[in-house]
């Protein structure tokens, strides 16, 4: 009975990898629609990752035919390193996440992992490779323990707490009456923003995976809880090949490549320094935060 029982198993574990990949991207993108069905190509191979190579090759991409998102885009992320992406709002950046999550399949050119194109790789074994931590984490009401083993199926106790130390969250979880027991989500504890956060870091830190999309610290955390999190997630990211989704420019300054996307294309390329050099785009993006920054000191005097 118990080998009838194995497939079932193994098609429970495909499913919840499966879902919490979408509910990740869900809450990182406000998914509306749901994105076209894309199927595993006959004979797809599990990806392989060596290194953790990440390369857009000429990428071109639209949600709808008539509507050009992304214009040939090009962009290499050596193992390891990490790449932020900033730009205008609506110049693309989340799109590049959601094309190499794979959601959407890329309209022309091609992305590849360690040199295997996306499209000729099983959909589970792309998303199990791929750590998100979203702006936004969605808790299920139940205890911070599940909430945190969530992130790998069969986490030992010892193992969630090393986790949740890493995602420095393990002593505001055992300063709690119950500790890991404790309720949270609509009928327990209220998380803030930058405590969910936390939950999604020690997620990913039990998923351990070689590449990472991180969607930056939001605008809701203030700036002491923000400056943390940076930290945090600075840690995360070492060894790791990350690709930043920032909407703001705070978590971008010690990233090793910053792209200035502007209408789906590359319009400056390099270090912070470099592109504060430069005096273009990104300068001017730095010059209008710095300036509202300076006024929200102001207004809280
Ligand atoms: P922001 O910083 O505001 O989040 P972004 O750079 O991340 O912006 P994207 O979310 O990548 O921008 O969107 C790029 C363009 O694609 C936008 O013009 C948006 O309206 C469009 N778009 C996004 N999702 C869809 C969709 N599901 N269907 C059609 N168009 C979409």
């Amino acid at each position: 009975l118990m080998q009838l029982f194995r497939p079932l198993d193994m098609l429970g574990m495909v499913y919840r990898t499966i879902r919490q990949g979408l509910i990740d991207m869900a809450a990182m993108f406000d998914l509306v629609d749901t994105p076209p069905e894309i199927v595993d190509k006959p004979g797809a191979k599990a990806l392989r990752v060596s290194g953790g190579e990440l390369a857009f090759e000429d990428v071109t991409f639209g949600y709808d035919p008539d509507r050009q998102i992304l214009n040939g885009l090009s962009l290499r992320i050596p193992p390891g390193k990490t790449l932020a992406v900033v730009g205008p709002s609506g110049a693309g950046k989340s799109t590049i996440a959601r094309l190499l999550y794979r959601f959407y399949d890329v309209t022309g050119g091609r992305i590849t992992i360690d040199g295997q194109d996306l499209r000729d790789v099983t959909q589970t074994s792309l998303r199990a490779h791929i750590g998100i931590v979203p702006q936004d984490t969605v808790l299920f009401n139940d205890s911070i323990g599940y909430n945190i083993g969530y992130g790998r199926e069969g986490s030992s106790q010892a193992e969630i707490e090393d986790a949740a130390r890493g995602a420095q969250i393990h002593n505001f979880i055992a300063a709690q009456p119950k500790q890991y027991a404790t309720q949270v989500g609509e009928r327990g504890l209220k998380l803030s923003g930058g405590e969910k956060q936390r939950v999604a870091i020690a997620r990913t830190l039990l998923k351990n995976p070689p590449i990472l999309i991180l969607d930056e610290a939001t605008s809701a955390l203030d700036s002491r809880t923000e400056a943390e999190i940076l930290d945090t997630l600075d840690e995360v990211s070492k060894q790791r090949t990350t690709i930043v989704i920032a909407h703001r420019l705070s978590t971008v300054v010690g990233a090793d490549q910053i792209v200035v996307l502007d209408a789906g294309r590359i319009a400056e390329q390099g270090t912070h320094a470099e592109l504060l050099a430069k005096d273009g785009l990104y300068a001017e993006m730095w010059a209008r935060q710095q300036a509202e920054k300076d006024e929200e000191a102001v207004a809280a005097e």
